[in-house]
């Protein structure tokens, strides 16, 4: 089974990039698109993100085999909910938002004669938009593959081959492992650069120029984070609420022990906990999943 027609639901960084991502390596698929902004639509016609921008989610998804939604995750149920009655009975529903138990929910009350699999493609950037989007996005990443229970398999299978074809590496899972595995992959550090962030720019006795001016000790790193899109993380953080907390609560207590080694000086402690640390990024280059350069490969593009 593979896919002919595919509606992409929200045209920013994601939606476009699967479009573009379409037109280079499935390029005998058909390809519409919708977004709620009138002028990301245009700017969608302009760069060819899609074949078809249409001025209506219904009409983008009435002949799609499969549906991709790439909306903010709070705003997948009202994006949904505009297809409802358009989309065909056999067309498969799905997504790339970054908390899949919330999404799946979201869908599924959406549309509930259709087939939903979401999915999260771990690819991202720090900027959004129509411009953000490129084709090349998916390659090498994982794309988390996320069917409720008693999905057929062969329709899994076809939306791992989709991923595949986009360059992705795939891996299924339950929605609520995910949820668990992205709040300290990902979720978590996105709130601690968030703080650190808002916590340097808030000093009284540093200042706003020297914390840019010696930004290259560590606080740089935070701040590429830190700029990403406020209303993406807002939502990720609201519909992944308990697995975030939970994992909050573990790296409080971790924090809460590092405090306690600084101030009775307990040095092994320190050094053990940096050693063990600095090996798991050395696993993660030996795995691709990042660069060696100084650079942090940021001229690539990094996940979300
Ligand atoms: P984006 O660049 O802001 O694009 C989202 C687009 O969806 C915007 O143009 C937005 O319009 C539009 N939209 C909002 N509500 C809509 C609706 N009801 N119907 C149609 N269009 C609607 O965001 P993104 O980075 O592509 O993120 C999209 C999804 O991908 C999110 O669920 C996010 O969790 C997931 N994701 C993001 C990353 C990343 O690094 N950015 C990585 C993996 C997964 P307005 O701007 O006018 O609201």
């Amino acid at each position: 089974m593979t896919f002919q027609r595919i509606a992409i639901i929200g045209l920013g960084l994601l939606g476009g990039s699967v479009g573009l991502a379409v037109r280079e390596y499935l390029p005998d698929a058909v390809t519409t698109g919708y977004d709620a902004n009138p002028a990301t639509r245009s700017r969608a016609s302009e760069r060819g993100l899609v074949q078809t921008v249409c001025n209506t989610a219904a009409e983008a998804a009435q002949t799609a085999d499969l549906v991709i939604f790439c909306v903010p995750v709070g705003a997948m149920g009202a994006a949904a909910a505009e297809i409802a009655g358009s989309v065909q009975p056999g067309a498969i529903i799905s997504d790339v938002g970054s908390s899949k138990e919330s999404v799946l929910k979201a869908l599924a009350d959406a549309l509930p004669d259709n087939v939903i699999i979401p999915a999260h493609p771990v690819a991202g950037t720090e900027n959004s938009g129509p411009d953000a989007g490129f084709a090349s996005l998916f390659r090498n990443r994982w794309c988390i593959i996320t069917p409720p229970e008693g999905t057929d398999p062969a329709q899994v299978e076809a939306l791992s081959g989709f991923w595949q074809a986009l360059g992705a590496n795939v891996e299924v899972m339950t929605p609520s492992h995910h949820d668990l595995v992205l709040a300290v992959t990902s979720h978590l550090p996105h709130l601690i650069a968030y703080t650190i962030v808002g916590t340097a720019s808030d000093l009284e006795d540093v200042t706003q120029s020297e914390v840019i001016k010696y930004s290259a000790g560590g606080f740089r790193d935070f701040t590429r984070i830190a700029a990403s899109d406020p209303t993406m993380w807002r939502d990720v953080f609201l519909t992944n609420k308990d697995a975030v907390l939970e994992m909050l609560q573990r790296f409080t207590e971790d924090l809460t022990a590092l405090q306690r080694a600084i101030r009775v000086g307990d040095g092994e402690q320190l050094f053990d906990h940096f050693t063990r640390t600095r090996a798991v990024r050395r696993s993660i280059i030996e795995q691709g999943q990042d660069d060696a350069r100084p650079d942090f490969g940021r001229s690539d593009h990094t996940g979300s």
